[in-house]
Formats: C-alpha cells, sequence, structure tokens
C-alpha cells in the first residue's frame, strides 16, 4: 500500500535500462525519468513548492507532463490536472476552485495562465524540445513557428521560468519526506457532462488501487514487455490511470501522443507495435477505419478497453474484426480513480454489459429517490459503488461531498443501472439526463442507440426540450455521412423499433455534437443549442 512515488521508484528499481517512455520516437528510460523527477522535484522545492500545496499542471502528453507529476508527488504536494486547450474562463473557474499559485504549463497557454489572479509562478515547457530535431522537421512546423519554438527555448514568455531550470539544482535529498498512501495525490476535475466540474479528491491509494485492480483484470500482462499507448489525456481520470500509472506499475514502454491522430498513432506502431490501447469509441472507429483503408497490422494489440460512454456494436465488430483483438469495455467515473466495473477478459461477452465489481469493489442498486432502499434483484436503479478506489469528496464542496458519499463510503454514480442474474451490470442512463415527457420517463441513450443503427447515423444525442405544459419532448441531433439524410425516413424507422412516446418529435440534422474532453457527447450542450436555435 505504498504511494505513487514509491510505485515508481520499485519500477526504476525494477525496469531500470528499459523504456519507460517514448515521444515522437525519443525516449526515456526508467532510470532516466527517476533521476529526472528527483532533480525537478528539488527544482520545484526550491522554487516554494511544498507538501499539501496545490500545483496546477496544464499540459498535454509529453514526457515533461510525466516527470511534473511525479515531482510534485515526491515533494507530498498535490497534482491538479488541466485540459490545456480550456479557454480563459475554464480555467479562471479552476484555479480560483484549488487555488494552486505555482503552475506547470505548456508554453503556449503561459499568458493566459499567468493572467489568472491566483497564479504568481508560471513554469513554461517547450514540448516540441524533447522532440528529436529530425522529428520537428518531420512535422514540418514551418520556419516561422520552428525558429519561434527555439526562440521560445532560450527566451521563454517574459516572467515565467523555463522547465530545464527546474531540472538544473542536482536531485533532492533522498531524506526528504515521501508522501503516504492516505495523501491526497490529485484534483482531478469531473468531465462537467451533467454540470460545472467538480474537483475529485483522489489519493496516491485510491489510484495506486485502481492501477493494482486493474493489473488484476488484465491476465497474461508481460511485466517489462508490454507497449501502452496513451492518446487519451492525462488531464482525464480515464487517461491518468490506464495509461499512466498502470502503464509505470507493469515496466511498460508508455508512448506518448499530445493528441489523438490517426497518423501519429498508425507512424508510431511501426516502431513500437502496441500491446495495450485504451481508448473511446470514436478513437476505435477512426483508427479501425484508417488501419483497413491502409492495411495496417493492429493485430499486436492483445487488450484495447472502451469505457467512459457506451460501446456499440458496431464499433465493437468494426475494430474485433479489423485487428483480431478483442475489446473489452469498462464502466467508472473520475470519483472512482475512474475503473469500478469490468467485463472478464476473454470471457463470453454479455451484449450491453459494462461488466462486474473490479476486485474488492461492492455495489448496491437503490431507489434514487431514496438511495438508502435497496431494490430487488433485476430492479433497475440507482448504481452505488464502494471500494478503495473512491474518492475522498469535491475539493471544497462540503455538501457536494455529503450528497455523494453516503454512509459507510457508497458512492452516488447517478447512473441507472440493471444488474442481471450472473451480477453483470448494464447502463441504463444517467439520472439527470432521463427524459420526462409526462407520464413516461424516455432513457435518451436507448434511443440514441436505435437511431444510430439507421443507415447514415454516425452519432445521435437524444434531449428532452421543455413543452409548454412543464413535459419535455424528445428531440434528436444527428450527424450523418450521406449527403441526402431523410430524417422522416429515420423517424419511421425510429416508430418501428421504439414505443411512440420514446420516438422523437423531430430529428435534426446538424454538422458536429459537442463533446467533452475525451470525447462524450455533451447532451446537455445539444440542449443549450437546440433551445437557442
Ligand atoms: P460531470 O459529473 O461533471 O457531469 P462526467 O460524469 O461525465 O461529468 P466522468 O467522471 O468523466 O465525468 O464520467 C463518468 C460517467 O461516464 C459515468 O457516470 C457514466 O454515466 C459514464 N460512463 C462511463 N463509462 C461508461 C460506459 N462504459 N458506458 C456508458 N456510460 C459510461
Amino acid at each position: 500500500d505504498g504511494s505513487l512515488v514509491d510505485l515508481l521508484e520499485a519500477a526504476v528499481a525494477k525496469f531500470g535500462d528499459k523504456v519507460a517512455l517514448e515521444f515522437f520516437g525519443a525516449e526515456v528510460t526508467y532510470a532516466e525519468l527517476g533521476r529526472q523527477v528527483d532533480r525537478a522535484a528539488e527544482g520545484l522545492r526550491r522554487n516554494g513548492v511544498r507538501a499539501g500545496d496545490r500545483v496546477g499542471l496544464v499540459l498535454p502528453n509529453c514526457p515533461e507532463h510525466i516527470v511534473a507529476f511525479y515531482a510534485v508527488l515526491r515533494l507530498g504536494a498535490v497534482v491538479v490536472e488541466h485540459n490545456p486547450l480550456y479557454t480563459a474562463p475554464e480555467l479562471a473557474h479552476q484555479f480560483d476552485d484549488h487555488g494552486a499559485t505555482v503552475a506547470i504549463v505548456w508554453d503556449k497557454v503561459a499568458p493566459l495562465v499567468q493572467a489568472l489572479p491566483a497564479v504568481e509562478h508560471v513554469i513554461a515547457v517547450n514540448i516540441t524540445s524533447s522532440m528529436p530535431l529530425s522529428k520537428r522537421l518531420a512535422l514540418r512546423l514551418p520556419v516561422r513557428k520552428a525558429r519561434a519554438a527555439r526562440e521560445s527555448m532560450t527566451h521563454p514568455a517574459p516572467g515565467t521560468t523555463p522547465w530545464s531550470e527546474m531540472l538544473s539544482h542536482g536531485s533532492l535529498d533522498a531524506a526528504h519526506p515521501h508522501p503516504v498512501a492516505h495523501d491526497l495525490a490529485v484534483i482531478q476535475y469531473t468531465s462537467g457532462t451533467t454540470g460545472v466540474p467538480k474537483g475529485a479528491m483522489l489519493t496516491h491509494l485510491n489510484l495506486g488501487a485502481n492501477a493494482a485492480q486493474g493489473r488484476a483484470w488484465v491476465p497474461g500482462l508481460v511485466d517489462g514487455d508490454e507497449v501502452v499507448y496513451a492518446v487519451l489525456p492525462m488531464f482525464h481520470a480515464y487517461g491518468l490511470t490506464l495509461c499512466l500509472t498502470f502503464a509505470m506499475s507493469i515496466g511498460a514502454r508508455l508512448v506518448l501522443f499530445p493528441k489523438f491522430d490517426v497518423d501519429l498513432v498508425l507512424t508510431a506502431a511501426r516502431k513500437s507495435p502496441p500491446t495495450f490501447l485504451p481508448a473511446v469509441p470514436p478513437i476505435y472507429d477512426r483508427l479501425a477505419q484508417a488501419a483497413r483503408e491502409r492495411s495496417v497490422d493492429l493485430s499486436t494489440i492483445r487488450f484495447a478497453i472502451s469505457g467512459a460512454m457506451p460501446l456499440t456494436a458496431k464499433t465493437l465488430e468494426l475494430w474485433e474484426s479489423t485487428t483480431g483483438g478483442s475489446l473489452v469495455e469498462g464502466y467508472g467515473l473520475t470519483e472512482t480513480s475512474p475503473v469500478a466495473l469490468g467485463n472478464p477478459m476473454g470471457l463470453a461477452r454479455r451484449a450491453g454489459a459494462v461488466g462486474v465489481p473490479f476486485p474488492n469493489t461492492d455495489i448496491r442498486v437503490v431507489d434514487p429517490d431514496h438511495p438508502t432502499k435497496d431494490l430487488g434483484p433485476g430492479d433497475r436503479g440507482e448504481l452505488l459503488i464502494r471500494g478503495p478506489q473512491v474518492f475522498r469528496g469535491y475539493w471544497g464542496k462540503p455538501d457536494d461531498t455529503s450528497a455523494t458519499l453516503l454512509e459507510g463510503d457508497w458512492l452516488r454514480t447517478g447512473d441507472i443501472v440493471e444488474v442481471d442474474e450472473d451480477g453483470f451490470v448494464s447502463i441504463v442512463d444517467r439520472i439527470k439526463e432521463i427524459i420526462i415527457t409526462g407520464g413516461f420517463n424516455v432513457m435518451p441513450s436507448e434511443v440514441e442507440a436505435t437511431l444510430k443503427t439507421f443507415p447514415g447515423v454516425t452519432d445521435a444525442a437524444v434531449v428532452g426540450l421543455p413543452r409548454e405544459d412543464g413535459s419535455e419532448e424528445v428531440v434528436a441531433a444527428v450527424t450523418t455521412d450521406t449527403l441526402q439524410f431523410d430524417t422522416e425516413a429515420a423517424r419511421e424507422f425510429a416508430r418501428s423499433a421504439l414505443t411512440a412516446y420514446k420516438v422523437p418529435r423531430r430529428i435534426i440534422v446538424v454538422e458536429d455534437l459537442p463533446r467533452s474532453q475525451i470525447g462524450k457527447v455533451l447532451r446537455r450542450k445539444v440542449r443549450d443549442q437546440l433551445l437557442a436555435d
């Protein structure tokens, strides 16, 4: 039951010469990663970071992100992750909330972070500096940009400290106290799918436990030999655990991508064929499509894991028939570090189920209006979860915390589920997004799943729009890959598959659906847009 730092140090001792990180072909071994973390910790200490302080990270996936992450933790301080593509008001909201005064940021967003009132010290990372020159050239950075990138290495944005400065002071004294398992490690903001993002407090124990549970989930892993592809961002709980801490715990080679890009992934696959790929359905769709078109072999991927949103049969079949490997679905929330349920690997699949509880994880199904009341077998109700991966509460929000963490450490998930006789859980929908049509409740996921099987529909979001009588009407926004999409035919199709009250009153073709940082469709925003039109 060590801290995440203890886990990393154990990996450094065990896998020293193995490659820990790969970024555009450049490699960092475990031994080198360990050295850089110790140096960066000393640099941060000299810059005033102390145990318990929050330090904001505003970085895409890159080696410096990993070093900064562990260096902050090494000091007993708390990492707060942020999406580097967030706007100034979004970042301001989060920094006001957690109050970090030191931020380690992608140099492109340094001016934005510097302007935040709470931030006193910005440490700027020049990401291209850790790419080999040939890669920078291969990326064809225009000359002007390449020069600007070079200059920013020697002349960082005024008032910021270059990251390289952190590594220039020698190593932290080995006697400096280590964090312990129960210390707060990370404040991870929820996606904000249903409201304003809240900062989930995750301890070393929470995150370490989830990496260990992940390890128990995946049979036949070979320590020191796996190649994990980090196409998911580390600033989301999914990427943080299933890519970073998981990979470090098994001595894997972690190949980092600053963003998901089919070409980058397929190029990297030629040098270091992936064996483990955690991702989301839209990524599996695009990768499989591209691999098919270009006849790229992705059969090295033994473990492909889908989560965060429903996986359709279409995506599953496309992936499995293209790669020959299996795609396994799991379920979780930021508040569970994030994985709580998973389908057992290698067993017959249950259509639509997200799996069974992870090791040491208990579940209950309760009446959402009376969450202390357990429901009978087979009844639909709200899922409660208890386990070592369940978070400590929301940063600075005791009321939200007590509404979410019930007596006995049971977490309210806000998801309606159904459990079959063998204990397999299916997600029906999110309580907050259920549509009340007047008497009947409509689960948007069910309608979306139906629409997605209609030819030409590439994605769908179903929402409730207010009617004058106070009830809601079902409206669907869809994206399509056909030029002449017949919305009436789509409604006719929905009528043949769904009870009348579930059939969308209107189907509206849109160019794009608004998505969260990890690619989840934001129904709340779809609704706002439809209301504004
Ligand atoms: P917010 O709480 O701020 O609205 P969010 O809940 O979307 O944001 P996350 O913690 O990223 O933030 O998402 C957790 C939610 O994602 C779960 O509660 C569930 O609704 C959904 N989810 C996760 N995995 C799956 C899955 N396999 N199938 C369907 N839904 C899933």
